[in-house]
């Protein structure tokens, strides 16, 4: 059982680790049948989750079963106490009972109240008559003491049953309870598995109806085949500074530049489809690649461009995924990393951040306020 439950941990880790290298398959057949996979995956989880939870409800119901034959073995016990006390209690009486008849006869001393008593008597009928009824009351009497001093022995011979049956039945439950507990961390440690499943299966889903709509063939080469890099329409264009568009293709500019320094939207955001390939605007040098720096998380490529002269920087934010390494050389349009939702946002998007001289963490190391009021426009540079 523990052995399974590492094995669905190391799984676990094993996909969030994979999970950025998923977007380089390279065919729409590829993405179809990862998008399968997937499907496959969570419909398994999900019924591994259905019958652990069936067995769940298994071991509760015993459990509950052997919680009530627990009460009824208390209740049996405490029965069995209260008879013993009463079976004592008449002991008790009866004891005085004949101790009493003795005195009345007024032969309570000596070992020989018997012959004491019978010699008293006035002829040998008497005697007999005497003898005979002390005997006889007593006889009973202690007949009667017996039998209940057998009572007490059986009711405490049973007791003894009963009790050694409760240590079992509570033995029962605790080992019930930890078999609960098992099945609950199974169901638990699957759980945790199915938002990873959901969040591949999206994005599969999503590249999938995306290719299919810019007319991909199954086996297309993404990129080379099919949704070829365009300097049409929403993206690509190059403008005559040379600065390119980060995307060949947006749905549509979700928040626009607003900046005064401090506050406001410092850049553009691009809706478009995660796993959509990101270009450098310009050529440059890659300076960060990583999610260290967001303090929500956001993975981020920032590049530093030499414009005229002049140092200019750009940010690229919320990536899925890299396609370029720190202290990398890239040339305009070349791309750089995969449109995702990482850190705080909503939805698939790139944040696009440019500032002029000074960069985030570049020639002003830790001075993020300095940075920022050199932050403007993209579109100062970049095509509209
Ligand atoms: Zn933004």
């Amino acid at each position: 059982m523990m052995k399974k439950i590492y094995k669905v941990i190391t799984l676990l880790i094993i996909t969030i680790a994979l999970f950025p290298l998923n977007i380089f398959a390279t065919t729409l057949q590829e993405f179809e049948d990862q998008l399968t996979k997937y499907q496959n995956e969570l419909e398994d989880k999900n019924n591994q989750i259905s019958v652990s939870k069936k067995e769940l409800e298994e071991i509760q119901a015993k459990m509950a079963d052997i919680e009530k034959q627990i009460k009824e073995a208390e209740d049996e016990v405490a029965r069995l106490e209260e008879e013993i006390q009463k079976n004592n209690e008449e002991i008790k009486r009866k004891k005085n009972e004949s101790k009493k008849l003795i005195e009345n006869y007024q032969i309570s001393n000596g070992e020989n109240i018997y012959l004491e008593y019978a010699f008293g008597a006035t002829d040998i009928t008497d005697m007999i008559y005497r003898l005979s009824i002390v005997e006889q009351l007593t006889d009973y009497n202690k007949k009667v003491m017996d039998d209940l001093k057998r009572l007490i022995k059986e009711s405490k011979e049973k007791q003894k049953e009963l009790e050694a049956k409760e240590a079992e039945l509570k033995k029962l439950t605790e080992e019930l309870r930890v078999q609960a507990e098992k099945v609950q961390g199974n169901i638990t440690s699957v759980e945790g598995l199915i938002p990873n499943i959901k969040g591949q299966l999206s994005y599969y889903k999503e590249r999938v109806d995306y290719y299919k709509r810019v007319g991909c063939k199954p086996t297309d080469q993404i990129g080379i085949d099919c949704d070829k890099p365009r300097a049409t329409g929403g993206g690509g264009v190059v403008g005559a500074n040379g600065f390119v568009t980060p995307l060949n293709y947006y749905s549509y500019i979700s928040t626009g530049y607003y900046w005064n320094g401090s506050s406001g939207h410092k850049g553009i955001d691009y809706a478009a489809g995660c796993g959509t390939p990101i270009k450098a605007v310009a050529t440059g040098r890659v300076y960060y690649v990583g999610s260290g720096k967001d303090i929500y998380g956001a993975k981020m490529v920032l590049i530093v461009h030499n414009y005229n002269g002049r140092l200019v920087f750009s940010q690229y934010a919320h990536l899925s995924g890299y396609a370029v390494g720190s202290n990398q050389d890239v040339y305009a349009g070349q791309i750089i990393g995969y449109v995702g939702s990482t850190g705080w946002s909503t939805g698939c998007h790139l944040h696009l951040e440019i500032s002029n001289d000074i960069g985030w963490d570049y020639n002003k190391p830790g001075n993020y306020y300095t940075y920022i009021r050199h932050i403007v426009n993209p579109f100062n540079y970049v095509p509209r």
